[in-house]
């Protein structure tokens, strides 16, 4: 087993990771920039290392401090969380030629998932249905080709996306030109890379992703689906498991096709399937997200895995008990509690939290590195806690998730806190019968 860990992030991911190393044993050793000096999760690692100054492309963007960072402390592996650098092909091989195992899938598989449009060619491969688009990524003149061949509304999306960015809806014709330009440039700046493709919007849509674990003796393990259609700006608010939308056969269906999709591309380690499910029930792919991700404890919470330390161990070597389905039983739900103002939308709010106290109490679970006093910096994601729950049925999870978020005590900058209690308690919410146009077709008081 690796006797030492550099986790190579902050906020509530690294205290995760760091909590699952110490509970295998394993010594972490954190990095961090100035501003997160006073942070939590250099207090819980056992050496912290710093490596720069605020702006994350000083810090926790670069490959080569970081990995001086693990083999200067003698280091066996790396965990990348959740965004930075986790689904950089080129940190991966920097780990490996620094003989660092990088705790995730490989190198090669990273880089061909992390090209979208190229992804949707390995499903197509595979057999796993797709949304309809472009084969490949588009031009101009091929967008405009391929919206004609679709029908509006269409979206164009940025090959090298993620977290929402690059990406713009085109519901006519004369809007084509401006919104492709749009795109280009908010992915170059996000991603370095403006290169397009097109899909077809799908209308009503629901996003449900499959999660799976994969070892190196030839098991895959699907752990079911998360529901994560509540979203504002084409970003999760609210997840939950199982799914209303589905039933036994298509949760099959959808977990079959993950698992035929994990063999076909040699995946391994902690993966998701995204995909959307249409009007008529049928799903589509929509992407892969080659890493953790920040909802992994609803499945948890539904599956009783530990998805970090099977990570860990799956990474060191260790075979699953099993592949094909893991058990689970009741529901789960997650609230993400981020410091943004939804009264404009949805815009980050940082600044220093005056009060912060958590729920306790049957079910509940609170992931967070921030305390009364913390202050917000601006420079980061605006995430500051995950509150998950759990109950036996959908209806005593969501009385659950309402009323530990009306214990739920922050002041000082505004948080998503009071929609998400809003939206729980919708009709629309309770009935299970929502779409990825929640917020934009439903009237809440949060928003008034
Ligand atoms: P999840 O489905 O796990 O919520 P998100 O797409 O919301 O995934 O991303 C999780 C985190 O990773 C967010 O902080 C997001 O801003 C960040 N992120 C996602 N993709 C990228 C990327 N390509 N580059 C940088 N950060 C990213
Ligand atoms: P990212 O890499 O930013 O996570 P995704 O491709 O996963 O991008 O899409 C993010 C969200 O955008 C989805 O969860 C969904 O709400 C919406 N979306 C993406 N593609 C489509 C589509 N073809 N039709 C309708 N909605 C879509
Ligand atoms: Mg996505």
């Amino acid at each position: 087993m690796f006797q030492r860990v550099l986790v190579a992030n902050r906020g509530e991911i690294a205290v995760r990771v760091i909590r699952a190393l110490h509970e295998l044993g394993i010594e972490a050793v954190a990095v961090y920039s100035t501003a997160d000096e006073d942070a939590l999760h250099v207090r819980l690692a056992d050496r912290a290392v710093r490596i720069g100054p605020p702006p994350a492309n000083e810090s926790y963007l670069k490959i080569p401090t970081i990995v001086a960072a693990a083999t200067t402390t003698g280091c066996d592996a790396v965990h990348p969380g959740y965004g930075f650098l986790s689904e950089n092909d080129e940190f991966v091989r920097a780990c490996e030629d620094n003989d660092l195992v990088f705790i995730g899938p490989p190198a090669d598989v990273m880089a061909k998932m992390g090209d979208k449009a190229q992804a949707k060619a390995e499903m197509r491969a595979a057999g796993v249905p797709l949304v309809p688009g472009t084969e490949g990524t588009a031009t101009l003149e091929q967008a405009r080709a391929a919206a004609e061949q679709f029908g509006f509304p269409v979206l164009l999306k940025a090959a090298a996306g993620g977290g929402g960015r690059g990406m713009r809806l085109v519901t006519e014709a004369s809007d084509l030109d401006d919104a492709y330009a749009q795109a280009r440039n908010e992915a170059l700046a996000a991603f370095a890379d403006g290169t397009l493709y097109v899909e077809k919007a799908i209308k009503p849509a629901r996003h449900v992703e499959i999660q799976v674990m994969c070892d190196s003796h030839g098991n895959v393990l699907t752990c079911g689906e998360r529901e994560c259609s509540i979203q504002r700006r084409h970003q999760k608010l609210i997840e939950e498991s199982p799914s209303p939308a589905l039933d036994a056969e298509q949760r099959e269906a959808m977990e079959e096709a993950a698992e035929r999709a994990c063999r076909h591309i040699g995946y391994r380690n902690a993966g998701t399937f995204e995909f959307l499910v249409g009007p008529d029930g049928a799903f589509s792919f929509i992407e892969v997200n080659c890493r953790l991700q920040v909802e992994h404890p609803v499945t948890e919470l539904c599956t009783s895995m530990d998805l970090v330390r099977t990570q860990i161990r799956v990474a060191d070597g260790a075979a699953l008990e099993h592949g094909g389905r893991a058990s689970r039983h009741g529901h789960a739900i997650e609230i993400r509690i981020n410091a943004e103002d939804p009264l404009h939308d949805f815009r980050p709010s940082p600044g220093r939290l005056a009060r912060f106290r958590p729920p306790l109490g049957p079910g509940v679970r609170v992931d967070t590195f921030v305390e009364e006093g913390s202050t917000i910096p601006p420079y980061y994601d605006s995430l500051i806690a995950k509150l998950i729950v759990r109950d036996n049925n959908r209806h005593l999870a969501i009385e659950r998730a309402r009323r530990a978020l009306s214990e739920f005590e922050i002041e000082g900058v505004p948080t998503t806190r009071d929609i998400a209690f809003e939206i729980l308690g919708s009709e629309q919410f309770r009935s299970g019968d929502y779409s990825t146009s929640f917020l934009d077709e439903v009237e809440l008081a949060a928003l008034a």
